[in-house]
């Protein structure tokens, strides 16, 4: 009953094709016979091809859809087996078998794995937008705390010095212990004393709350890591800007920085961050394609977002041919007439003399070099220069708005590299790649995202959602085979 060619065969054959042992590894043995594994992996991916992700539909579909009923061999198993399945026995080894599909389909000639695309988008956790924790507020309690510890201890100083034996401990570090000792300090040596009605209900509302506040921000805090916030319903997923906005207030929504590399419109890497810019992700992403290939991409192509010194630095340092923009690449190349705008003129820099030149001519020395860390902990290196006499210029209206000298910084490694990316960008193969680019990555998330309503996980916390991705990028993979 089943029409020749049809993508259910595709699933059949390529998952037939697979080493499982990683999954197989994870059965114990023992106890009742179980559903095989492989009929469930192909139960599973054939769902996610069509579209359907919740265990209970996938449930119906093997008694009512032919095409399930042919894959499973006429077994049922319930939507307990098949969560199990995804939730459990996936965790940590999907990615394997994910590999092994993009290795059959690059064999097959659809693919070069060599040759990436990569960028990112955002996608909803299944977390609810309101129990948030903020880092900040974590932050700004934690020093209420400290501050109020701090006046109550003046307070105590002055009512009762005698009684305060020991001198004013270390608030700038505190925790529940030392707020619990702190506090029974104070109220032993107010005993017997008369005390402002304020400060007792503080007192007593310290005792009550301040330890197990504080505790409860240690651990806040250790489950936030780098992070500034998460969801109390899914810890893993943070809160980011995303792009369907559909109240259109630009509501923070928890989700996850989903990563992809693709070649000819297949996914060949996947990655999940919590970090909501592009920037930070691209050296975990090309670690995790290291640690799944054992070799190195030899071409990688991004956009603007992905155009750092540091990865610039990476990049180059991996020997990766690189088609990566910067920013304002694109309004570089349109601007014909050089900037009339004198603040944002380009100043001559003179790389033999190590000097710059202003507009009116005069030499600018190098002052100073200094270092700045980004947010990644990379250190930057700026040259500053500065004219050595801006006073009765014509130009000094016009030209700066500072009350010295006219200083300018130089980042002379970015430059640099961005020299080199603007003539790999500029040439024949940068303008081939830039016009592929957004229909290799994007359109793969498009698809994902309007044709596959894939715009929301179905599952919580990292290893899960990880495993949900991959289904999703197998699927996705194998439907373009199928194609
Ligand atoms: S104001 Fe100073 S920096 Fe600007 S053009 Fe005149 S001399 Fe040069």
């Amino acid at each position: 009953m089943i029409e020749e060619n049809h993508p259910v065969f595709i699933v059949d054959q390529v998952i037939d094709k697979l080493d499982i042992s990683p999954i197989l590894e994870k059965y114990k043995g023992g106890g009742t016979s179980s559903y095989h594994p492989r009929m469930l992996l192909k139960v599973l991916i054939y769902a996610y091809i069509n579209n359907i992700y919740s265990s209970r539909k996938i449930e119906s579909a093997l008694k009512e859809n032919i095409h399930f009923m042919w894959l499973s061999g006429m077994s049922y198993p319930d939507h307990n087996t098949i969560n199990r399945f995804r939730g459990d026995r996936l965790k940590g080894v999907l990615k394997e078998v994910f590999k092994q599909v993009v290795i059959l389909l690059a064999e097959a000639g659809l693919l070069n794995i060599k040759e990436l695309y990569v960028d990112g988008t955002k996608i909803e956790a299944n977390a609810n937008k309101y129990t948030f924790v903020w880092g900040k507020s974590i932050k700004t309690s934690q020093e209420r705390i400290k501050k109020q510890v701090n006046e109550l201890w003046d307070y105590a100083q002055s009512v009762a010095k005698e009684e305060m034996h020991s001198s004013k401990p270390d608030f700038t570090q505190i925790d529940a212990e030392k707020v619990t000792q702190t506090i029974e300090k104070i109220n032993n040596a107010l005993e017997g004393k008369k005390v402002d009605k304020k400060v007792k209900q503080k007192l007593n509302y310290a005792k009550k709350n301040w330890p197990s506040n504080l505790r409860k921000y240690e651990k806040q805090s250790k489950i936030l890591g780098k992070r500034n916030s998460y969801s109390k319903t899914d810890q893993d997923a943070t809160f980011m800007r995303m792009k369907d906005d559909h109240m259109q207030n630009g509501q923070l929504k928890p989700g996850y920085n989903l990563q992809i590399a693709t070649n000819n419109q297949i996914i060949v890497n996947y990655t999940l961050h919590s970090n909501p810019t592009d920037t930070l992700t691209l050296k975990p992403h090309l670690l995790e394609y290291e640690a799944l290939y054992g070799s190195t991409p030899e071409t990688l192509v991004a956009d603007s977002g992905y155009g750092s010194e540091e990865n610039y630095e990476l990049l180059e340092q991996k020997n990766i041919e690189t088609f990566v923009k910067y920013n304002y690449f694109h309004k570089e190349q349109k601007q014909k007439k050089p900037d009339q705008n004198l603040l944002k003129a380009d100043i001559f820099y003179n790389k033999e003399k190590d000097c710059c030149y202003c507009p009116m001519g005069q030499k600018m020395e190098k002052v100073e070099e200094v270092k700045r860390k980004t947010k990644s902990g990379y250190l930057q290196t700026y040259s500053i220069y500065q004219a050595t006499n801006c006073k009765g210029c014509p130009l000094r209206t016009t030209c700066h708005k500072s009350q010295e000298n006219r200083k300018i910084q130089r980042n002379h490694k970015l430059n640099k590299y961005k020299d080199k990316a603007r003539s790999n960008l500029l040439s024949e193969l940068g303008v081939k790649h830039r016009k592929k680019r957004p229909c290799d990555v994007e359109v793969v998330f498009g698809n994902l995202k309007q044709n596959h309503h894939f715009k929301r996980f179905m599952l919580r916390g990292n290893e899960k959602v990880n495993i949900e991705t991959g289904l999703m990028a197998i699927a996705h993979n194998l439907r373009k085979m199928a194609a």
